[in-house]
C-alpha cells in the first residue's frame, strides 16, 4: 500500500479490509515488525501498564528499542503502577516513554470542580485526565498501538489488527487481538517480566485508583473497573 495513504484520514473502509486480509495469518511480533515498516518514527504506543502491555512491550523493543510510548498519568494512579513503571525503565533503558498529564494539575482541579470529580462527573473527570493530554499527545503520530485483545469483552469481539481510530482521526494497530488472557500470563511468567502486583491481588484490570476495586474469584476481569456504575469504558476505544 502507497505509504502517504497509510493515514487514517484517507484509508478507506475498502483498505483497512485489504490490510487485515494482508495480516491475517500473521502473529503479533510480524504485525508490529509490519506497523513499524509503515508508520516506524509515526508510531506510538499508548501505554497502561497492565498485563498485556507488558507483553506488548516486551514484544516491540525486540523490533524497536528506542519505541516512543506514552502514558496518560492522571496523578491518580495506585503506587504499584508507578512502581511498575520504574521496573520498566531499567529492564527496557531505550524506550522513550512520556508521561503525560492533564492540563489542569489534580489541586487546581479540585478547587475548580467538585472535590471527588471521578465519583460525581467520572466521565467529565475522564474526558479532562485521560482524553484531552492523549488526544493532544497523539496529534505529532498517525498511528498507535493498543493492547487490546478480543477476549476481553463483547464489544472488543471485533477489534483487527488495524483499526480506523475515529475518536482520535488515527490508526490503531492492536497486535495483541488474538491473545487469551492465559496465553499472557503464559509470557509474562515464560519471561519473567515485571508486572504490576495488584494483580495478584485480583485487580485484573487496573486504571486509576479511585475506580478501580478487585474482583472475585471468577469474576468479569473488568469488573472491578468502575464498579457499582454504569460506566465501563474511559472513551479512548471507540
Ligand atoms: S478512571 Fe476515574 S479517576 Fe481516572 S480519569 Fe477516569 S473517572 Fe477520573
Amino acid at each position: 500500500m502507497d505509504k502517504d495513504k497509510l493515514r487514517y484520514a484517507i484509508l478507506s473502509p475498502d483498505d483497512y479490509k485489504k490490510i487485515n486480509d494482508q495480516l491475517a495469518n500473521l502473529d503479533a511480533l510480524d504485525v508490529i515488525r509490519w506497523a513499524y515498516g509503515q508508520w516506524d518514527e509515526d508510531l506510538v504506543y499508548a501505554c497502561s501498564f497492565g498485563a498485556e502491555a507488558m507483553v506488548l512491550i516486551d514484544l516491540i523493543y525486540r523490533v524497536k528499542p528506542k519505541a516512543s510510548l506514552l502514558f496518560i498519568d492522571t496523578e491518580l494512579h495506585f503506587a504499584e503502577t508507578y512502581e511498575l513503571i520504574d521496573e520498566v525503565k531499567v529492564r527496557y533503558p531505550e524506550l522513550n516513554i512520556e508521561m503525560i498529564k492533564p492540563a489542569q494539575n489534580r489541586e487546581k482541579q479540585v478547587k475548580a470542580e467538585d472535590e471527588k470529580l471521578w465519583e460525581v462527573k467520572p466521565d467529565l473527570c475522564c474526558k479532562e485526565r485521560k482524553l484531552a493530554p492523549l488526544e493532544k499527545s497523539l496529534q505529532q503520530y498517525s498511528a498507535w498501538f493498543s493492547g487490546l485483545r478480543r477476549e476481553q469483552s463483547a464489544t472488543r469481539q471485533h477489534i483487527q489488527f488495524v483499526n480506523a481510530d475515529k475518536r482520535f482521526g488515527k490508526v490503531k494497530v492492536c497486535p495483541l487481538i488474538h491473545w487469551t488472557w492465559d496465553e499472557v500470563w503464559m509470557y509474562i511468567n515464560l519471561h519473567n517480566l515485571p508486572y504490576n502486583k495488584l494483580h495478584d491481588r485480583r485487580y485484573p484490570s487496573i486504571g486509576c485508583a479511585p475506580c478501580t476495586a478487585p474482583v472475585a474469584e471468577d469474576g468479569d476481569s473488568r469488573a472491578g473497573r468502575w464498579a457499582g456504575r454504569s460506566k465501563t469504558e474511559c472513551g479512548l476505544h471507540q
